[in-house]
């Protein structure tokens, strides 16, 4: 089967992979739809470590095809539509058991793309612990746009402990910020969206921001100081990975600030800050509990995942795909199967 692979130096390889077979415990899930994630960028790089001989895409979504032996006929179904929490532990832990795999206190945990086969390809073995029910409601790319994406702004917005009546600024409109700057304004937020790129900005309209800023057109402290009275930001979310001095200079008292881009070194000192009473955290994707939450929310709401996706793409133009995703001016892609 045709599989994207990337030797980390900024270009695509299409590879011929067998087709997988379930083992003991695992599924394999025939792909049809597939995800491009900004974080996708950093091994496309060679930016960070990753196994070079593993398929790309960490955010699969398609339907049960096979089942391993030893798994419960309660766990899957061939047919089954399913999302897949990218991340692979040991699922008896403590931290495996509270959906954080990506924590396994073994050290063995495995993430998609990185260390195991991704779903960059027709078909993809997991975990049968790592799927989860896709809603009918919605369609495979907006699962999986939930299975990193939309499910990192959903994360952070867990983490910060809800965003409703705040005023929130969102850094970067990516496909991580515009997640955010939607779910922030369906929780009743005041957005303000951030990026530097009239196109996302226009984007971050229809995903609810009240306000956009271009910051490198316009003082992004002015602008929120102005529209707050001067009080600035209840909460800020950084996504960019490239702003986090933007994002403690709107930060208001009892701010709370999230920081889910990377690299982004984070510097503040205590003693200029302490009479603001920050709280300010770091966070990653999400567990596997709240992934299937925030499915629900985006039914219970009936929000625009979909509209995320500005384009769609066949496995055999990942080269290209990748190459228009890596200029970093549009929205998010998606490779798709029948
Ligand atoms: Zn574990
Ligand atoms: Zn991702």
């Amino acid at each position: 089967m045709k599989s994207v692979l990337f030797p980390g130096d900024g270009t695509t390889v299409l590879e011929d992979v067998p087709e997988p077979t379930p083992g003991p415990g695992e599924v394999v899930v025939k792909i049809r739809a597939s995800g491009m994630c900004g974080s996708d960028l950093h091994f496309y790089h060679g930016n960070f470590d990753f196994d070079h001989s593993v398929i790309q895409g960490h955010e699969p979504c398609g339907e049960i095809y096979a089942i391993g032996e030893g798994v419960a006929p309660t766990a899957a179904t061939v047919g089954d539509r399913v999302m897949i929490h990218h991340y692979f532990g040991c699922s008896m832990c403590r931290r495996c058991r509270a959906g954080w795999p990506q924590m396994c206190e073994t050290g063995q945990g495995k993430t998609m793309a990185v260390h195991a086969n991704g779903g960059h390809a027709p078909f993809a073995v997991v975990p049968v612990t790592s799927i989860l029910p896709l809603p009918s409601e919605l369609s495979f790319k907006a699962g999986a746009a939930i299975g990193c994406g939309t499910g990192t702004a959903w994360g952070a917005i867990k983490r910060l402990g809800g965003v409703g009546d705040t005023v929130s600024v969102v850094i970067g409109q990516g496909p991580v910020g515009l997640s955010a700057t939607m779910f922030a304004s369906s929780m009743g937020a005041t957005v303000i969206g951030v990026d530097i790129d009239a196109t996302r900005l226009e984007r971050a309209k229809h995903f609810g921001a009240d306000v956009v800023v271009n910051s490198r057109e316009e003082s992004l402290f002015d602008v929120v100081s102005d529209y707050t009275g001067g009080r600035l930001a209840d909460v800020v979310m950084e996504t960019s990975g490239r702003a986090t001095k933007d994002a403690f200079s709107v930060l208001g008292t009892f701010g709370r600030a999230c920081f889910s881009g990377l690299p982004g070194d984070v510097e503040f000192t205590t003693q200029a800050v302490y009479k603001k009473q920050w709280t300010v955290m770091t966070s990653w994707t999400m567990s596997s509990i709240e992934q299937a939450r925030c499915a629900d929310f985006v039914v219970s709401h009936n929000l625009p995942v979909d509209d995320l996706y500005s384009h769609r793409w066949t496995i055999d133009q990942a080269a290209e795909a990748y190459e228009w995703f890596d200029r970093q001016d549009a929205g998010k892609g998606v490779f798709e199967f029948d």
